[in-house]
């Protein structure tokens, strides 16, 4: 067990039935970190975290938190967000927050003060005295993102937090999510098929499929891994005189034009000859107008990983 982590899951595993849902998964969630659990429909990911908020337990591993093995006081103190929202209809929308925060084990002063705070944060002001039954998807989600937060938990779980926002909304949360781990430390566990919500706000992740971790880490060394040395570099220039000098140095990925005798080309170097090294040599052949690191988004490292895992079941 490792005190750097808020949570740690050892070789855990689930049955439904016959049908394993989670297969001997480990994982390891920095503590501070906003951690992505990540995985196409039916991969695992609600059944993980289900497991960790308590409201099923694995058969078979076992799960740490903050070093010590989760108990069900552990559990009752996290955020939790399930992917199946649920408020109670009949209750109207203060009255509602306000249960929740009492059952969380906050004062009343408490709760109204946090409660004025986050309504005004998410502009929902005017809503406390409106029924639940009469509020939008989304604005429903908001309440339940508020209800999650309100008592400040160091570990936070989102399952998919942002399905139902319109862009300014998710837009919105998303810098709440970001808030929460900056000013308050929280460490937060969120499930997400949304890539650019993982780009944005997530720095390690995790990749279920099929109910094994198929991927884990920094989001910035998954990122430079998958890249594989590609570089991209725009020049003026003859493209097929360079292509022709660059020899077996550097592989030559794609290529397009931009016009006015200007290239913009991807190209994979060798780990032997380091970026700057090839640019003075690419500077000498050609007028040179930018050379970077090929960017890499989660949406590619991802499908590469599913991919290669397929691949490797199939051959
Ligand atoms: P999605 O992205 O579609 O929400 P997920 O990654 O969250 O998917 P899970 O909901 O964890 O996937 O489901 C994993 C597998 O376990 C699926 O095949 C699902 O049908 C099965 N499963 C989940 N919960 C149950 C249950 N209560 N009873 C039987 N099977 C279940």
């Amino acid at each position: 067990m490792n005190d750097s982590h808020s949570l740690e899951l050892f070789d855990v595993s689930k049955r439904y039935g016959t049908h394993i849902a989670l297969d001997g998964v480990s994982l390891e969630v920095p503590q501070g970190s906003i951690f992505g659990l990540l995985g196409p429909n039916g991969a695992g990911k609600t059944t993980l975290i289900r497991m960790v908020a308590g409201i099923t337990g694995p058969d078979q591993g076992s799960i740490s938190y903050f070093g010590q093995p989760m108990s069900s006081e552990h559990v009752s103190s996290l955020g939790y967000l399930p992917e199946e929202r649920g408020l109670y209809k009949n209750m109207r929308v203060g009255e509602q927050a306000m249960y929740f925060a009492r059952l969380r084990g906050m004062g009343k002063k408490e709760a109204e003060r946090e409660l004025v705070d986050w309504f005004d944060r998410l502009e929902v002001n005017g809503w406390w005295d409106k029924e639940v039954a009469d509020l939008s998807k989304g604005m429903a989600q908001k309440i339940q993102f508020i209800v999650a937060v309100l008592h400040k938990p160091k570990f936070l779980i989102l399952d998919e937090p942002l399905s139902g926002f319109d862009p300014i909304n998710a837009s919105r949360i998303r810098a709440e999510i970001n808030r929460l781990r900056d000013e308050f430390g929280t460490t937060i566990l969120l499930s997400t098929h949304d890539m650019s919500s993982v780009d944005e706000l997530c720095d390690h992740v995790a990749l279920i499929n099929n109910g094994k971790k198929i991927l884990e880490g920094p989001v910035s060394s998954l990122r430079e891994k998958a890249r594989a040395g590609r570089i991209e570099l725009k020049f003026r220039g003859n493209l097929i005189g360079f292509t022709a000098a660059l020899g077996a140095g550097a592989v030559l990925h794609e290529a397009s034009s931009l016009g006015d005798n200007m290239h913009d080309v991807v190209l994979g170097l060798p780990p032997s000859i380091p970026i700057e090294k090839f640019l003075k040599w690419a500077t000498s052949e050609v007028d040179v107008l930018s050379c970077t690191p090929k960017s890499v988004s989660m949406d590619e490292v991802f499908l590469h990983a599913v991919q290669a895992v397929s691949n490797t079941v199939s051959s």
